[in-house]
């Protein structure tokens, strides 16, 4: 079979890695309730940010947020390792900004991730991932973000979608963790 995989939020848990920087970066303490009740990826307006503030925050905090030690979501590494290891393919789809590419590359190896130039794929729009999907010929793709799943709907690819506080809209199959994802697969694929 063949698997894709979403990075930022789907392997890792970057907008809540981000959401501790913030407070640190900002002086500001903001409970973590508020951050799972964020209806939106963006996390600024927790900190009272406007949209321009944010993105101009997010983007100044991206060095930081994707290279240093943002945690991986338990089971995601191994899950992918299992997968590997069964001979399944697997496929890194992410939309970091192209400047990023060589080093998140770098990064997920340097986590253990089965990751080669050949099946990293990284710098796309949203909007082009679908494109790589379907070249791609994925059987099952993991995602996040509504922008991106939305655009999967009409596509032969298993879309599934890693639960967020803002994609439980989305009526496609849903995990809310790496375990659950483990049997789901476990129990499709044998
Ligand atoms: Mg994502």
């Amino acid at each position: 079979m063949r698997f894709g995989f979403d990075v930022d939020d789907t392997l890792i848990n970057l907008r809540e890695y981000a959401f501790h920087y913030y407070q640190e970066q900002l002086g500001q303490k903001v409970d973590i309730d508020i951050f799972h009740a964020l209806n939106r990826v963006e996390i600024h307006e927790a900190f009272g940010l406007s949209d321009e503030e944010g993105k101009k925050m997010w983007n100044q905090s991206l060095d930081f947020l994707y290279f240093t030690d943002c945690p991986l979501y338990p089971g995601a590494l191994e899950l992918l390792k299992q997968l590997e290891s069964e001979g399944h393919d697997i496929f890194y789809i992410t939309s970091r900004p192209p400047e990023h590419t060589e080093n998140t590359f770098s990064w997920l190896i340097n986590q253990g991730f089965p990751v080669s130039r050949e099946n990293f794929f990284c710098g796309m729009k949203d909007s082009e991932k679908a494109g790589i999907i379907k070249e791609l010929n994925l059987d099952y793709y993991f995602d996040d973000k509504p922008a991106v799943l939305d655009t999967l709907t009409n596509d032969p690819v298993k879309a599934i979608v890693k639960d967020q506080s803002y994609n439980r809209h989305l009526d496609l199959p849903r995990v809310e963790n790496w375990d659950e994802l483990g049997d789901l697969i476990n129990s499709e694929i044998k």
